[in-house]
């Protein structure tokens, strides 16, 4: 059980709030305002799903971490994202599932390649082989709400202008001239992200050659005359749509005119122009709610760390939304990284295992930026790519062609290079039957976990890190296996000096 505490907005103060336990870290700035001392282990610049995710893995390692987000109010857009399979087991692992599930609509798990509207394969290797469909807004309430129980402190209406590190630590700057300190910042601060840009790194790749107008407005007609005029529609682009969204209120997507500057948001003239171009008719939109556009800029930051300051999600990987990719990745970085840094912070982790965050994520992120690369192509109304596209969807009746595309959209079939070993080294595994229940449901406290079929293994001095379920009936082809606590298989055999020598690797000395 964890000490609870919520940020009370009006002050900069914490409030302790249902305290179980005695070690409870003492968030509050100190009263004299900034000095070279840390007063938190890790700032985040940045509220969205990856800052939120961060803050809640750093806070189960009890880091002190105060986010700092510029926006005072949640985003006014209703964008439904989809979660896809590799997220779901992640809120699985936190205990988080069954609260997203509340909130969202389960699809399945297939047809989202290049909009491809092929299944998905039999017997995806994962219990939790679906897509689901939630508002982004809810997904950052819910991630914020996780951290927030946690312990983190949110500031909203803070944005981070500034920061200068030396070997302690890092000075953060804030649009009101308060400045804080912290052992370590990570930029989790979204496409533009100001900490990327101060910080001097690159960020090589693609501008964006299309965009799209994306809004909830409502519409003039009648339903069914809406939906005979768009299926009247030849040669409908992939980017368009006019779909109900309950209310009277539609979802309206139509490729924009050309590419403009995205700081401003477009107009409903522009959508009804836009409408005209492609349908020969506005379907008399109006009423908006929201509006706004987005492009295929596809880009990948150079470095994901200098020194003491990281970036985590959209701030070090754009590209289009094709596939429905972004946010997932962005939560996944945080996963990857938060008890790496804890790890750090808290003091045990080997010198080399923050550098892994950046070798690990960084090919993940290439990959998503190929796949959505290749999407965006079968999604062009050009000949050639037609053509191709018609070939590939043939080529995804046979059943392996269709299982990697699904593994890479869903992030399942993510293998981290630990070196040589057996197929399941560096892959996630997935929620088996364990005794005590769902493997998943030991993952709650962001501990690593050895689960031992041979019941004679021991995590001696590393149990403070390590938890040791030994079950000879859990459904495992391998004697035994570590999992990190991002539940990536760190070791699999069943010798204790080599499971020792892989304790040391990646949880650091064993206690004395
Ligand atoms: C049309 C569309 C559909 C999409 N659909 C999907 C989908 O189905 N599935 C999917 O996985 N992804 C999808 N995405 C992508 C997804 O929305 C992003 O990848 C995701 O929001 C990235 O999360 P983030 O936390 O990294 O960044 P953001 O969501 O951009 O959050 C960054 C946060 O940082 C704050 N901030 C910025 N600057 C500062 C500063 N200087 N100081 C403090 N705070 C700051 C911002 O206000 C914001 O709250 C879609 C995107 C679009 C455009």
């Amino acid at each position: 059980m964890h000490s609870q505490f919520t940020a009370d907005p009006s002050s900069n103060d914490t409030v302790e709030r249902d305290l179980t336990v005695g070690d409870v870290p003492d968030l509050r700035p100190p009263a004299s305002g900034a000095d070279r001392a840390p007063m938190f282990d890790v700032i985040i610049a940045g509220c969205g799903p990856t800052g939120a995710m961060l803050a809640a893995e750093l806070r189960l390692h009890d880091v002190r971490v105060l986010v700092l987000e510029k926006e005072t109010e949640p985003k006014s857009f209703v964008r439904i994202v989809g979660l896809h399979i590799r997220s779901l087991e992640l809120m699985a692992m936190r205990g988080l599932l069954e609260r997203v599930l509340r909130h969202g609509r389960r699809r399945p798990a297939g047809g989202f390649f290049a909009a491809i509207p092929k299944p998905a394969p039999e017997g995806l290797d994962s219990a939790h082989a679906y897509m689901l469909g939630v508002p982004q807004p809810v997904i950052e309430r819910l991630l914020e709400e996780h951290a927030v129980e946690l312990g983190a402190q949110v500031r909203h209406g803070r944005a981070v202008t500034g920061f200068e590190q030396d070997d302690e630590g890092v000075t953060v700057e804030l649009a009101d001239g308060e400045r804080l300190r912290s052992r370590y910042l990570v930029g989790c601060d979204g496409g533009r992200s100001t900490v990327r840009k101060l910080l001097g790194v690159g960020f090589p790749g693609e501008p964006s050659r299309t965009e799209t107008l994306m809004g909830e407005m409502e519409v003039g007609l009648p339903q069914e005359e809406i939906a005979a005029k768009v299926a009247g529609i030849r040669e409908a682009p992939h980017r368009f749509w006019l779909r109900p969204f309950g209310g009277g209120v539609y979802s309206v997507v139509v490729p924009a005119a050309g590419v403009g500057d995205r700081a401003e948001p477009p107009t409903l003239e522009d959508f009804k122009q836009q409408l005209r171009t492609i349908a020969g008719t506005d379907f008399g939109v109006h009423s908006p709610r929201w509006l706004s556009r987005f492009g295929d800029a596809t880009r990948l930051a150079e470095r994901y760390r200098v020194g003491r300051v990281l970036l985590a999600g959209d701030a070090a990987h754009i590209h289009p939304p094709t596939g429905g990719q972004g946010l997932n990745l962005g939560v996944q970085d945080a996963f990857n990284l938060g008890w790496k840094l804890a790890a750090r912070i808290r003091g045990w982790a080997p010198e080399t295992l923050l550098d892994t965050y950046q070798a690990e994520r960084r090919p993940v992120a290439e990959e998503v930026l190929d796949n959505t690369r290749a999407q965006m192509e079968l999604l062009s109304a050009e000949p050639g790519p037609r053509a191709v596209r018609r070939l590939l969807t043939e080529l995804m009746d046979f059943d392996e062609v269709n299982r990697r595309l699904i593994e890479k959209i869903t992030a399942i079939g993510i293998r981290y290079d630990f070196g040589e070993g057996p197929d399941l080294l560096g892959r996630r595994l997935r929620d088996i039957d364990v005794k005590q229940g769902r493997l998943y449901g030991l993952l709650h406290r962001g501990r690593g976990l050895l689960l031992d079929r041979t019941e004679r293994l021991t995590v001696g001095g590393w149990s403070d890190r390590v938890d040791h379920l030994a079950d000879h009936t859990a459904a495992l082809d391998v004697p035994c296996v570590l999992l990190r606590p991002d539940g990536h298989v760190a070791w699999a055999g069943d010798d204790q000096q080599d499971l020792d020598d892989h304790l040391s690797r990646w949880f650091g000395e064993p206690a004395g």
